[in-house]
């Protein structure tokens, strides 16, 4: 597949964070491509959240640019302009560890909320657009239910279908299925697994190296708030390079 004339969907240079004389992303640089599917493993601490916070405008890094299909995120620190930032937010889908559901309302409310304020649709076609999402989650008979009546898998489940009902042009996942039970854990990486099939571009930190081996195209390895190594999952995984990509994997496979 030749990529290299085609803009990126995510385009990062220099990011550099620091929360106060503590940095955090240490000048990274990387592209994501349309349809890719991007990995970010490495140690607890390594600024994998944070690199995926700068990728939504959640944090505004000192230097560096961000930009997201062509736009210019911020520079030098300077943020877009906010209602352009909300705008380009909406492409950017963001799935948490811990749901982040609106326990008040119900499951169809809480996908229809984003849509019909901030897409304009009317109630029927939002409600229309949550139930075949829902379907598309394995929900389809939840759509009545408050949060509170779901499992962990389910309520991850109609996170991702709330984040795809903005119609994003890329879905962020932060450790998508760390707060589930182990025998939930396979329902939520299936879903994420369909939508790497239909071409949806993720990126997603997440300590399911299956999940890394079979779905990634590009694994990227974070440590100290760099970018250690990167390459498909096979090299990753069957010859890495580096030393602490090495001791990494040994520790969690
Ligand atoms: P990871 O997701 O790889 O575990 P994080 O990006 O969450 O790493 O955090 C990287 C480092 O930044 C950690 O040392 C963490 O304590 C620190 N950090 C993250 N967010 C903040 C914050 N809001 N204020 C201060 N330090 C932070
Ligand atoms: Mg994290």
């Amino acid at each position: 597949m030749s990529t290299s004339s085609q803009q990126p969907i995510v385009q990062v240079r220099g990011l550099v964070k620091a929360f106060g004389e503590h940095v955090v992303l240490d000048g990274i640089d990387f592209d994501i491509q349309t349809s890719q599917v991007v990995v970010v493993i490495g140690p607890s601490g390594s600024g994998k959240s944070t690199l995926l916070r700068c990728c939504n405008g959640l944090e505004v890094p000192q230097r560096g640019t961000v930009d997201i299909c062509g736009r210019r995120l911020m520079d030098h620190s300077r943020m877009m302009p906010e209602a352009q930032l909300n705008k380009l937010r909406e492409e950017v889908g963001m799935v948490f560890q811990s749901f982040n559901l609106f326990s008040h309302i119900s499951v169809l409310e809480n996908i229809t909320l984003g849509p019909r304020k901030l897409r304009g649709l009317s109630r029927a076609q939002a409600e229309q657009e949550a139930r075949e999402l829902l379907g598309k989650v394995g929900l389809a008979h939840k759509a009545e239910a408050m949060p509170a009546s779901l499992s962990g898998g389910q309520k991850q489940r109609v996170a991702i279908a709330r984040a795809l009902a903005m119609k994003p042009r890329v879905m962020l996942f932060d450790e998508p299925t760390s707060a589930l039970d182990p025998e939930l854990v396979g329902e939520v990486l299936q879903v994420m697994k369909l939508l790497a099939s239909e071409g949806m571009t993720m990126m997603v930190v997440t300590h399911e190296m299956g999940f890394a081996q079979e779905v990634a195209d590009v694994v990227v390895v974070m440590d100290g708030g760099g970018i250690i190594e990167q390459g498909p999952p096979e090299q990753i995984f069957g010859a890495p390079t580096q030393p602490r990509t090495r001791e990494f994997l040994q520790a969690v496979l």
